[in-house]
């Protein structure tokens, strides 16, 4: 049994908080948001989550959400620095896992760049959630031997950099983040690189809380279900052979319901 995590004063951690449902953080998440002095977080750290931070600890909202960025991320930087360098035991919470599409490593830098001791707390990703909440697994044996990990954010105006050839991969399960406004243009993108109108396709909005909406889509018809369907929650589009709900034939040409 390893000794439980210690969080030393002038020390930052960047934890995991899951995706939302409370019971999905971790044992070592929960230790050092109680024994933090003072805990940043996102946008995405759910009201629950919050819920648990002691009312002794400090709690200091540095939210960004796409397109309604409220605190810069240099801000964001210093802010922790700030922090560290007056002797607190700081805590970063982030949605799902900080590693991934979380400027984890932009805050570890300027930190460590400063003599800051950090260290990470591995979160549940989007993805993992949103698989499990719809009952699939991101990987198939023999059918989908890939995941791709893509984050579908671009700077407004301007195209996605992505490489559609390597992402229309029949083998391949795409699991993409922030991806709700660039709809469109991913699956005409993956259609025109060859990948099958029929692949299925999951919109998960606000995975693993109460609030939680599932719909069931194909490719081509991503880009209409989205449009008509998802509200302004954080929403994790899966697109691949794996995550098909086997029960549909694959001739019915939409399935877009919300699942409670
Ligand atoms: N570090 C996070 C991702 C941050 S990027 C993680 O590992 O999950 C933010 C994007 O993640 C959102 O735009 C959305 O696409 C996705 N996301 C985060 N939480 C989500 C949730 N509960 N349900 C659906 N998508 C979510």
């Amino acid at each position: 049994m390893p000794s439980e995590t210690r969080i030393a004063s002038g020390e930052v951690w960047l934890v995991g908080a899951g995706p939302g449902d409370p019971e999905l953080l971790t044992l070592k998440a929960i230790r050092l948001i109680e024994a933090a002095d003072v805990v940043f977080y996102d946008a995405l750290v759910s009201a629950d989550i919050l819920a648990l931070v002691p009312s002794r600890v400090r709690r200091v909202s540095v939210g960004k959400r796409s397109g309604r960025h409220s605190r810069k991320q240099e801000d964001i930087n210093e802010d922790l620095l700030a922090a560290a360098q007056a002797g607190l035991r700081v805590v970063r919470l982030k949605g799902g896992d900080p590693s991934i599409f979380g400027r984890s490593a932009e805050e570890a830098a300027h930190l460590r760049a400063h003599g800051i001791v950090v260290q990470v707390v591995p979160g549940i990703t989007a993805a993992s959630a949103a698989a499990a909440s719809a009952g699939v697994s991101l990987t198939l044996r023999g059918e989908a031997r890939r995941l791709q990990f893509i984050t579908a954010h671009a700077r407004a105006g301007e195209p996605l950099d992505l490489d559609w050839r390597a992402l229309a991969d029949p083998r391949s399960t795409l699991a993409i983040y922030m991806g709700r406004a660039a709809a469109p243009e991913i699956a005409q993108n993956l259609l025109r690189a060859g990948l099958a109108a029929e692949t299925p396709a999951l919109i998960v909005e606000n995975a693993s809380m109460a609030c939680e909406r599932r719909f069931s889509t194909r490719l081509d018809l991503l880009a209409l279900a989205v449009q008509t369907a998802v509200g302004d929650g954080p929403t994790l589009l899966l697109i691949g052979s794996a995550v098909g709900d086997r029960s549909i034939p694959r001739s019915v040409k939409i399935r877009v319901q919300a699942e409670p």
